[in-house]
């Protein structure tokens, strides 16, 4: 087992929804602390890059603008094993397939309005943490 951090996103449709602490709960309960967090308002030229891996998707537009679309809460997640626990607590992409008591199980309204954003790997969460965070904002 290793500690590992991984970038959390609460996105626009959560925000709005005012679900800001109970997704927070779902992560803190799971074992995961909260080391980063700040809320902000992405550009279009910043969603974009940060979901470059899907430009070609037919997708990426709407996702670009949903992105937009409100306030989001950037975090840091810390914890053993912090990126596979944390996509085990979201949950699948799809909510009508995610499991019962996962984030988007439980508060997703679509495919694409699916509450969170979780790294799925080790070295794309170092990557989107250093994109997001200083590590002076980082506070284990
Ligand atoms: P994730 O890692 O589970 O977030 O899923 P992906 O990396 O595959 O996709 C990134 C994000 O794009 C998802 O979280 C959704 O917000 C959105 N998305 C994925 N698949 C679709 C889709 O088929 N249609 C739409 N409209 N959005 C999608
Ligand atoms: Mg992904």
């Amino acid at each position: 087992m290793a500690t590992e951090r991984t970038l959390s996103i609460i996105k626009p449709d959560a925000t709005r929804r005012n679900l800001t602490g109970k997704i927070n709960a779902v992560f803190e309960e799971s074992g995961l602390r909260i080391v980063a967090q700040k809320r902000v308002q992405l550009t279009e030229a910043v969603a974009g890059a940060f979901y470059a891996v899907h430009k070609d998707r037919p997708f990426f537009g709407d996702l670009v603008s949903f992105m937009v679309s409100g306030p989001v809460v950037l975090q840091v997640l810390e914890g053993e094993n912090a990126v596979l626990k944390h996509r085990d607590v979201m949950g699948a992409t799809d909510p009508k397939k995610a499991a019962p008591g996962t984030v988007r199980a439980e508060f997703a309204e679509s495919i694409e309005a699916n509450s969170v954003h979780g790294s799925d790997s080790l070295e794309n969460a170092t990557n989107e943490i250093a994109f997001f965070f200083a590590q002076t904002e980082i506070l284990p």
